[in-house]
């Protein structure tokens, strides 16, 4: 039997899209040769990018906006600079929620000032800092809007007249927001697209040019953009299972459909959260995250025997980051309920044990 696989990413991918990429792996498109050993400039290829640019640009309701859909290298982490090599002439504002934030301002911090309007540092991240003000003299607005350490979420997107870059990680194609509102939106392939080894960057294209600064060719938005994320060989294995993904989304019911299910999933291992005496939450109510539920034994006594119960049960991945200990359940897309109903069961194991 497979195991419940509450993995902060990589992580659990719908089962019938691996299967589809086991098989395109052996023999694609029935062409009697692997996905992975023909030219990325093939027509069989090419359908593929094509397809995953217009499911990602379709899932977020970007479609004839003005927006493009690229697949870049390099992870997430590559665009913490490269949104300020392609963006930042002055001066930039960011909103810190943690490690993802942190890290991207340290890059940024290399191309210009950075001011962070507020940081949640102060009580190791456990909420979304909220009411503070952004300077109107500044290139972009940077935030995370979900934090995948420290189990919190922004729910409410400031109003910015700067462009507007969001580091979705995450949490993309997980809820339904006005993606409209964003000018920059990026994500690592690995939770709910994909696997690791291509980011999605989905960028309204009337933000680009707008420094002064050379940009080299493979850092550049609108290289990629003009060559449709083909300008070099791209990740074709992720692309392709990205494309999977985001097909299975559709295929029941987008993100509409989708964030019901992670509203039932966040409910389910919160209530037992709140209600089982022997654990408590990490992070602010208000703030949660559907995506990753953080949280702490009251009494690390007990830490061996549901690590033991855990075992038994076939739960992997729910040990939390080194920086917030206990633990963290992270319940990506294609994570079903039953998963959870299987963590809350040990959960409730070990109050009649204990
Ligand atoms: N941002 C967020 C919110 C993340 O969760 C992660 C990775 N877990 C990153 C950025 C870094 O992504 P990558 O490893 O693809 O560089």
């Amino acid at each position: 039997m497979k195991k419940h696989n509450f993995s902060a990413g990589p992580c659990i991918l719908p089962q019938e899209v691996l299967k589809k990429a086991s098989d395109a792996i052996l023999n694609f498109n029935g062409i009697d040769l692997s996905l992975i050993e023909i030219s990325h400039r093939s027509k069989d290829f090419i359908a593929v990018m094509d397809k995953a640019q217009e499911l990602a640009l379709e899932h977020l309701g970007l479609q004839n906006k003005g927006y493009k859909a690229l697949f870049l290298q390099g992870g997430a982490s590559t665009q913490f600079l490269n949104v300020a090599y392609n963006l930042l002439n002055k001066k930039a504002a960011y909103l810190n929620t943690g490690t993802w934030s942190t890290k991207a301002i340290k890059e940024a911090k290399l191309f210009g000032e950075i001011v962070e309007v507020a940081s949640s540092k102060d009580a190791n991240f456990n909420y979304i800092p909220k009411g503070y003000a952004i300077p109107s003299d500044i290139d972009y607005f940077h935030c995370t809007s979900n934090n995948t350490i420290f189990g919190t979420q922004i729910k409410d997107f400031p109003k910015v007249s700067a462009p507007l870059v969001c580091d979705m990680s995450s949490d993309i194609f997980s809820r339904q927001l006005d993606f409209s509102k964003f000018d920059i939106i990026y994500a690592g392939a690995q939770k709910n697209m994909g696997p690791a080894g291509t980011t999605l960057v989905v960028i309204k294209e009337e933000v680009l040019g707008k420094v002064d600064r050379a940009i080299p060719s493979m850092l550049d938005y609108r290289v990629h953009a003009e060559k449709d994320s083909m300008f070099n060989t791209p990740p074709v294995f992720a692309v392709y299972v990205s494309m999977l993904t985001l097909q299975w989304l559709k295929d029941l019911g987008g993100i509409t459909e989708i964030e019901k299910r992670n509203n039932a999933k966040a409910e389910l291992i919160y209530s037992e959260i709140d209600r089982n005496p022997l654990f408590k939450g990490f992070a602010a109510k208000e703030d949660r995250s559907p995506m990753n539920a953080t949280f702490n034994l009251v009494d690390e006594a007990h830490k061996d025997t549901f690590d033991a119960l855990a075992k038994e049960a076939g739960l992997n991945g729910i040990n939390g980051h080194r920086s917030v200990g206990g633990y963290r359940a992270s319940m990506y897309n294609a994570l079903p309920i039953e998963s959870v109903q299987v963590l809350v069961d040990a959960m409730q194991e070990l109050e009649r044990k204990a």
